[in-house]
């Protein structure tokens, strides 16, 4: 436990699993585009992310991006909007957005709705209120909504609800932390919450909160520092964060720290990775923990980087 130890994650990060020194080829190499979000964000939150190359991230995504207009998870890969939504949020955070072709993105994901509000993922049609959140999050940075019909996005995303208050993958299906991170995301970036019984939910939601202090995705289940976002980011959207022990959660994520070579894991003492080093200083930064960069809990990027999209149109 103790401090966040800043100058090692950051370390950490920029030679991921020390198979490389320099932190543009890791992330090229092994981590794709979903790593890079990680990554770079994390830096971006602990102050650091002036420690790369902008050039060489920019021109590598670009590198990316199919001819329909999404972008693989790496150089010739098929197009998902799982690594669409990072391709964009990654531009977001160098202020970058306009290298891109930004009608071409947008007509890519608004192809991807489906006649009852859906979303699906690719062109191979697996449908998830994860892909719902993810096209309505990266059209609103693109600001493009207007190029989806919204409101039946939206009456898909309210016809997951469960009668506990949080939200499955599909219609009927079981509620789940990251679900309902995606489908409270969703409603808030589309001015929707009213369609959320927030005291259910968030009765559900700090019953994640075990007696580590940590929380878990589903009841029965482990914590995970993941969660720490997932629950987190979800409370504090629909306004009772104030319903779990911000302190005991504080002290999990610092108890699930590398103090000898930097990086986060899932649980104490488990291997830290890259997925899990962002999601648990992304909790702390939601924690308010001094030093680091807010986080907006929609959008998932850094509150500066947010705002600059959203006060500049
Ligand atoms: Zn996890």
């Amino acid at each position: 436990m103790g401090e966040l130890e800043i100058v090692k994650h950051v370390k950490y990060i920029l030679t991921v699993e020390k198979k490389k020194d320099d932190f543009e080829s890791v992330v090229m190499e092994h981590l794709r585009l979903n790593g890079a979000y990680w990554g770079l964000t994390t830096l971006d939150i602990l102050q650091k992310l002036d420690t790369v190359d902008v050039n060489e991230v920019v021109s590598w995504i670009m590198e990316c991006q199919h001819e329909s207009g999404g972008f693989g998870g790496n150089i010739g890969h098929d197009p998902h909007v799982l690594y669409t939504l990072s391709a964009i949020q990654v531009l977001a955070l160098f202020d970058k957005i306009d290298v891109l072709d930004i009608d071409k993105v947008a007509d890519y994901i608004s192809s991807l709705q489906n006649e009852d509000g859906s979303f699906s993922g690719d062109i191979w049609g697996e449908i998830d209120t994860r892909f719902s959140y993810i096209a309505i999050c990266s059209l609103a940075l693109l600001h493009r909504l207007d190029k989806i019909n919204v409101e039946k996005a939206v009456e898909y995303i309210v016809s997951c609800k469960n009668l506990d208050g949080g939200f499955g993958c599909t219609p009927g299906g079981e509620s789940h932390a990251g679900q309902i991170f995606c489908c409270v995301g969703a409603l808030a970036i589309t001015g929707s919450l009213h369609h959320i019984d927030k005291d259910l939910l968030g009765w559900w939601l700090c019953e994640r909160q075990v007696k580590s202090g940590g929380l878990n995705g589903r009841p029965e289940k482990l914590p995970d520092v993941c969660y720490s976002w997932w629950v987190l980011s979800s409370l504090i959207m629909i306004d009772r964060v104030h319903w779990i022990d911000k302190g005991k959660l504080v002290n999990f994520i610092l108890d699930c720290q590398d103090k000898e070579n930097g990086g986060i894991s899932d649980r104490p003492n488990d291997a830290v990775d890259v997925f899990h080093t962002y999601f648990g200083i992304a909790g702390l930064s939601l924690l308010e923990y001094r030093g680091l960069k807010p986080i907006d809990p929609a959008y998932a990027l850094p509150v500066d980087v947010v705002n600059r999209i959203f006060l500049r149109k």
